[in-house]
């Protein structure tokens, strides 16, 4: 009964929230509810939560008997030391929000909890991984689905939650967790956006005033582009016009502006009857680094 020790409760006005700092408190905490036959949601985090975050805590909240939320900068999964340096964390306010989402318990690991000395061991996806952020962002798929199938493992989730604005990173968690047989549903969430259509992210907190403003080309040029698809332009043109809007706007590079099917990510041309696609974009403004998707 070790993890008994291994936690702190916080209470609320309206509930109670575990706070577990190891796997060992973690695990204790899974048991009690295995046993006794409840369903776990898990809605993993890098913290600085916004309403996206609160959103998959929502979702979680209806299908499970109890939600366990993590929040781990991990630090595989950057490419640019610089990135994460400057991670935004706000773990004060990360935990209120959760406590007034309804979270059961929230997982605060430390590096060393997640990769003890010796940890040896990387979950790689080999399809889907050779475009879009794949491409760009060197490992950082990889060092993602590392520590979610870590996480899934950890928490015993039968559903776990992702946000559909990371599109490619759910793609790969989805294909990892039916190629190891985990016995968890992977589910999508639809991308939560501010009044003018900016994707909410944690990485919106290092823009400056006009940096803010410039942002909303990213959501505006991709809603121009479908409409645009639809009217029969060619992806070319329609490519073209896109990427000249965001980069008029003030970003200065694009990784990618891309169309792709849903189902495996390869790249389409033009648009065909009953078949699901997205534009993808990822570019700079400034030192960060947006990315946004949308159903065309
Ligand atoms: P992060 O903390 O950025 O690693 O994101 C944690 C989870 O929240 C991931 O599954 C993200 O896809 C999801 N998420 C982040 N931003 C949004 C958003 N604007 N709408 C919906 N889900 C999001």
């Amino acid at each position: 009964m070790a993890w008994l020790f291994g936690f702190i409760v916080i209470c609320g006005a309206y509930s109670t929230m575990i706070q577990l700092n190891s796997k060992q408190a973690l695990s204790g905490l899974v048991a009690q509810w295995k046993t006794s036959g409840k369903t776990i949601g898990v809605v993993m985090t890098m913290g600085a939560l916004h309403e996206g975050h609160l959103a998959l805590v929502e979702a979680a909240r209806k299908d499970n008997d109890h939600v366990v939320a993590t929040i781990f900068v991990n630090p595989k999964q950057f490419d640019r030391a610089e990135d994460l340096q400057n991670y935004p964390v706000d773990t004060a306010s990360d935990l209120e929000k959760l406590q007034a989402a309804g979270v059961d318990a929230v997982y605060l690991p430390t590096p060393e909890d997640i990769y003890p000395q010796g940890y040896a061991t990387k979950i790689v996806a080999t399809a889907m991984q050779d475009c879009l952020c794949g491409a760009t962002r060197p490992g950082h798929m990889d060092g993602v689905t590392t520590v979610v199938s870590k996480l899934l493992v950890r928490t015993g989730a039968d559903h776990a939650y992702f946000g559909q604005k990371d599109y490619q990173q759910f793609k790969l968690v989805e294909r990892v967790a039916a190629d190891l047989d985990l016995p968890v549903a992977i589910v999508g969430i639809p991308t939560v956006r501010e009044a003018d259509g900016l994707a909410l992210s944690s990485r919106n907190r290092r823009l400056d005033r006009e940096q803010r403003a410039q942002a909303v080309a990213i959501p505006e040029a991709l809603k121009s582009a479908a409409a645009a698809l639809h009217s029969g332009k060619s992806w070319d043109e329609v490519r073209a016009e896109a990427e000249g809007k965001i980069l008029d706007a003030g970003f200065s590079k694009l990784d990618y502006l891309d169309l792709r099917r849903e189902s495996d990510l390869s790249e389409v041309l033009e648009l065909k009857e009953g078949e699901a696609v997205r534009l993808f974009v990822a570019g700079f403004i400034g030192t960060v680094r947006l990315i946004d998707n949308l159903p065309v």
